[in-house]
């Protein structure tokens, strides 16, 4: 049972890579904006929170945030499974939840794939995105808002993964093909 974090920027290529991991190794896919959006689109009221947070491009809170994840790892379909975590964690204290919350199942983080790209290509990647699928959060204001949360709350992770040996940096604005080999070979070597 491995569990890999892929880590980076909003439009860093996340989820694009995560699906080809899944259709390449068969692991079970942990998208928390996924999750969130799901609930907004079925007006749960964990949706209704959720919305007022995504839609302003801040983060959900910690405290829901782990819940909704312990909640989510026992469940039964996830039992057994490699498991890939796509947007989370996004802050410090999250990511030293995350490594408590695991060992108490018995896992642990075996890597973590940072996805490097600059913000101007970012910009570039998800206004482009917001245009093809309507995604509510992909509209210039609420990318900027993103971004800045990114490199204020999410990126000091870059440093805490760095230092515990388990951060693989990836040139996150090269080819999807060449990308997707790169990280299989940093899976393979696990
Ligand atoms: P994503 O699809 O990963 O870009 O996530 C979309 C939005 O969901 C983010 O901008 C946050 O508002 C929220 N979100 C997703 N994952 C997390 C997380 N781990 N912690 C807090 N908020 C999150």
């Amino acid at each position: 049972m491995k569990n890999i974090v892929i880590f980076g920027a909003p439009g860093c290529g996340k989820g694009t890579q995560s699906e080809r991991l899944i259709d390449k190794y068969g692991f079970y896919h942990i998208s928390t904006g996924e999750v969130l959006r799901d609930h907004i689109a079925r007006g749960t009221e964990l949706g209704k929170v959720a919305d007022s947070y995504i839609s302003k491009g801040q983060l959900i809170p910690d405290e829901l945030m782990l819940d909704i994840l312990a909640h989510l790892l026992d469940s039964e379909e996830v039992a057994g499974k490699s498991i890939i975590f796509d947007g989370f964690p996004r802050t410090v204290r999250q990511a030293e939840e995350l490594e408590r919350i695991l060992r108490e199942r018995g896992r642990k983080v075996d890597t973590v794939i940072g996805l490097e790209v600059d913000d101007d290509k970012l910009i570039e990647r998800l206004i482009h995105r917001g245009l093809e699928t309507g995604r509510a959060d992909d509209n210039p204001d609420t990318i900027k808002q993103r971004l800045q949360v990114y490199h204020n709350q999410t990126q000091p992770l870059r440093d805490f993964y760095t230092n515990n040996g388990l951060y693989k940096a990836i040139d996150g604005a090269k080819e999807v093909d060449a990308i997707g080999e790169e990280i299989a070979r940093e899976i393979e070597r696990l």
